[in-house]
């Protein structure tokens, strides 16, 4: 491939290299591509959003990264990816600027949904599972956003103050192994700074780190308008401009070169990177006949659904409420603005258009026989207040019906790109609608389709029944109506860990930042880690989700030292020790019992999910490496074991551990 790519290095005139560095089209993403050199037979790059499917017409509209997270499957989401790149192929797209691996600082941030988890290994985990399946169909993976680009207030212009330790530790682990592991192929710089330069331009972390120490030869493609200055933009590490040619035209490209500030080698990188990506793409092969079947298949539809199912979770399930019964319930009242007018996401880039959605209505009324009665009532609009006219017929239907469900949540207006929600409260009356109707009817549950956390505290304690279903792609009704009836056992985790108080959060106090700087000043302690070194209870704990069925773990193994270089295989058996088949996601976490620098409580290393008929058992393997046992060393400026003891703990969620044992690392 090299020896292709320099040939046909050679045979570019300097204009010819000099087109490619930006991108061009009309200026709307969905037609992004860098110009062709037909004299050549290079083709355009033809680049597209969004991680949950094919942004150009129409597509299956996957669930959001937030979902995908939720269902610790990173081998399902391997199948997402390869889907979503089988989708790009058939509409002629080689690049699609996903996955979203940015971690959930604050509960703020109005692309939650779009990225995975607080966590780095678990987001971490399921990159490398999307991205190794969207390459293995031939397309580029383009990971997204490098980095720190973990609220949307201010995201054009803010500095990110974060210490080298968080760094390595919570924010820069899903790069690494994007690029060390599932070797991604196009990367997408940030429009933040970090410590005081531009993400365009950032040399320390991308074009020193990432390019030079990674040893990673793709493509960097700046976000929408992130270059601010051509050398140091060029130098820093960034290959292509997007959305058009500015800072990367050819004549601002040719006076850098003229005045000497970048050299004639570095533009050839640039343009070497580009005919990379052309040629692992098959770009510059003969083109294939797509195959336009692919496009939201039964095996797509299926699939997304499928995810949907896994990740959905159960958070509160009292006096066995769930599953309903089918043929004892004869009247449902589905109430609520989310109801019928079902949300897929927030606004702008990942706003994929599907071929059909199912709401939560939708589903009910499909699963329940004839003879049984499904009635509607909005209740209040989603975000206007003080509109409580809905409200007395939601309450009279709730009354009358033998279960209400109650569909709320969040839209477009309220999150998105550069759209922080203005605080964590469902929008409107909604809250007050949750009380009504669970005063009226004691059999009410509430189903939530929001891309970020909500505050749940004026209605958790009056309603049995709690799903969170976060915006789980186009079959989100049917899946909801499984698990309501009990047709699929639900076995969703929460990525993420729910405070029960906005001041709860870690973010809390250093969020938005003064509109200039926005300080990380909880370090590494984000997410579970702030909640378990501060002691706070949380609302829902990082790993929780309830099942239909029990679980049990027993016979923990651990080695009882681990050598240099060895890999630690701890074993546990988890049976299900209910009477529904169901699915349970085992989690390791690793204590460090003793450590020469301050260290989380606890950190996940390991988890597996497993599928299991009444009574059966298996035993769970996780391998732990060197790094499980590790933590970036700001003396040293690189990764440190420390001897531990380490606790060993495995379970059903953070806080949550079913057994434990010590081990040793030498
Ligand atoms: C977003 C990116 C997206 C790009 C192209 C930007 O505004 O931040 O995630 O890929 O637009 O649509």
């Amino acid at each position: 491939m090299e020896a292709r790519i320099n040939a046909l290095l050679r045979r570019m005139t300097q204009p010819e290299k000099l087109s490619l560095l930006a991108l061009t089209g009309p200026d709307d993403a969905q037609h992004l591509n860098t110009p062709p050199i037909e004299r050549l037979g290079i083709p355009a790059l033809r680049t597209c959003d969004a991680p949950e499917g094919v942004r150009d017409g129409t597509s299956t509209s996957f669930p959001m990264g937030i979902v995908m997270a939720s269902t610790w499957n990173p081998a399902l989401i391997r199948q997402v990816g390869a889907a979503i790149g089988e989708e790009a192929k058939a509409k002629g797209r080689q690049v699609i600027y996903g996955p979203c691996v940015n971690i959930h600082r604050t509960p703020q941030s109005g692309r939650t949904y779009e990225n995975y988890s607080e966590d780095p290994y678990l987001t971490a985990r399921l990159a490398v599972g999307y991205i190794e399946g969207m390459q293995s169909e031939g397309v580029a993976a383009c990971v997204k956003h490098f980095a720190c680009n973990n609220q949307e207030v201010h995201r054009h212009d803010i500095d990110v103050q974060v210490d080298e330790r968080a760094l390595h530790e919570i924010y820069l682990p899903a790069f690494e192994a994007a690029i060390k592991e599932a070797h991604v192929w196009t990367l997408m710089p940030a429009f933040n700074h970090v410590n005081g330069t531009w993400m365009a331009e950032n040399k320390p972390l991308l074009a020193d780190l990432v390019k030079t120490q990674w040893g990673w030869d793709g493509l960097a493609i700046s976000d929408w308008g992130a270059v601010h200055e051509t050398a140091p933009a060029a130098l820093g590490g960034t290959d292509v401009e997007m959305p058009h040619p500015d800072h990367f035209k050819p004549d601002a490209l040719t006076a850098a070169l003229q005045r000497g500030d970048i050299t004639q080698p570095v533009i050839d990188d640039m343009v070497r990177r580009i005919l990379r990506t052309l040629a692992r793409t098959g770009a510059l092969d003969p083109p294939k006949p797509p195959d336009t079947k692919a496009v939201n298949s039964p095996w797509h539809q299926a699939l997304a659904l499928k995810v949907a199912r896994q990740g959905i979770t159960l958070l509160k399930n009292e006096r066995g409420l769930l599953p309903l019964d089918k043929t004892k319930i004869k009247s449902v009242a589905v109430i609520g603005p989310n109801a019928q007018d079902m949300q897929l996401g927030g606004r702008w880039s990942a706003d994929v258009v599907p071929f059909y959605t199912v709401s939560v209505l939708d589903g009910i009324k499909k699963k329940l026989p004839a003879g049984a009665t499904v009635s509607f009532a909005q209740g209040c609009p989603r975000k206007d207040a003080g509109t409580s006219a809905g409200l007395a017929e939601a309450v009279a239907l709730a009354a009358k019906s033998d279960i209400a469900v109650v569909v709320v949540g969040m839209d477009k207006d309220y999150e998105g790109e550069e759209l922080d929600p203005p605080n964590l409260s469902l929008p409107g009356d909604q809250d007050k609608l949750i009380q009504a109707v669970a005063a009226a009817n004691k059999s009410t549950v509430v189903v939530l389709n929001n891309g970020s956390p909500v505050l749940m505290d004026k209605w958790l304690g009056q309603v049995p029944g709690l799903v969170e279903s976060w915006y789980a792609g186009q079959d989100t009704g049917t899946a909801v109506a499984d698990i309501l009836f009990g047709d699929v056992n639900p076995s969703g985790k929460l990525p993420d860990t729910l405070g029960a108080r906005r001041e709860d959060y870690p973010d809390w106090g250093n969020y938005p930042g003064n509109g200039t700087v926005v300080n990380y000043a909880e370090g590494i302690y984000v997410g579970y880690r702030h909640f378990d070194k501060h002691k706070i209870t949380p609302l829902y704990p990082f790993g929780y989700g309830l099942s239909y069925t029990t679980f049990g773990y027993s016979g923990l193994t651990a080695p009882v030292t681990v050598g240099v270089g060895q890999t630690a295989t701890v074993r546990v058996t988890v049976q299900n020790t209910g009477k529904r088949a169901g699915d349970e996601v085992a989690q390791l976490y690793v204590r460090p019992l003793a450590s020469p620098v301050d260290r989380p409580v606890r950190e996940l290393k390991g988890f597996a999910r497993v599928s299991l008929q009444p009574g059966q058992k298996t035993v769970v393997t996780f391998p732990l490496d060197e790094r499980a046992f590790s933590y970036w060393d700001v003396k040293r400026h690189g990764w440190q074991v420390s001897p531990g003891p380490y606790a060993i703990e495995v379970g059903s969620s953070s806080r949550d551990i079913r057994a434990q044992t010590v081990l040793r690392k030498l």
